[in-house]
């Protein structure tokens, strides 16, 4: 199964789609984590994928393309994948979709994670003391909310047009969210 999870920074993405990973037995494509750890490299690709991250904009969509192409093409990602943070405009959306049609598959679902705001902000602060992310300072949560807002969320309205999105309450508890979305899982089972 082949599926984009989407949502703002601090909906409990990661929390849910470790489980989903095992559940599935897919593997879990994050870009968050690819751009990472092309940052923590002493290049100057990484100093310039830095100044993306550090200012919490989106990095270029044909260089997060790039690397997502890199990763789809090793043997682990055959029978599907998780994409996690990714697309995140409906150019990277189109890009995935042409790459995918290319290699003659296709996405199953796109699942949105729904939250709220203020919500947000106060579980990613949080994240901060804990994880000591550097993107997770008020500014640029902030920056983060509103890029989400202003360039992912149309997202939703691409995938509804293909009959591929479901939506889940993620202000539910944990396990609320995971019965939730197992469900969502079934009704797009590739074999269904
Ligand atoms: P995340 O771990 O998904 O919250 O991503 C952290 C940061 O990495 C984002 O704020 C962006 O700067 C960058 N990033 C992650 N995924 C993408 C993507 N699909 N397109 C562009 N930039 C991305």
């Amino acid at each position: 199964m082949r599926l984009v999870f989407i949502g703002p920074p601090g909906a409990g993405k990661g929390t849910q789609c470790k489980r989903l990973v095992e559940l599935l037995k897919i593997p879990h494509l994050s870009t968050g984590e690819m751009l990472r750890t092309v940052k923590r490299q002493e290049t100057a690709l990484s100093r310039w994928v830095a100044s993306y991250i550090d200012a919490g904009k989106l990095a270029p969509d044909h260089l997060v393309m790039r690397i997502v192409a890199q990763r789809l093409q090793s043997e682990e990602c055959v029978n599907g994948a998780l994409f996690d943070g990714f697309p995140r405009t409906i150019i990277q959306a189109q890009l995935l979709d042409d790459y995918l049609e290319e290699q003659g598959i296709q996405l199953d679902m796109a699942l949105e994670l729904k939250a709220v705001e203020d919500e947000l902000i106060q579980r990613l602060l949080k994240r901060a003391q804990v994880d000591g992310r550097a993107d997770d300072n008020y500014e640029t949560i902030r920056e983060r909310l509103h890029v989400f807002n202003t360039q992912t969320a149309p997202l939703t309205e691409y995938y509804a047009s293909q009959g591929k999105l479901e939506q889940v309450d993620g202000m539910q508890s944990e396990e609320l969210v995971f019965n939730a979305i197992r469900l969502c899982v079934d009704r797009h089972q590739p074999n269904n």
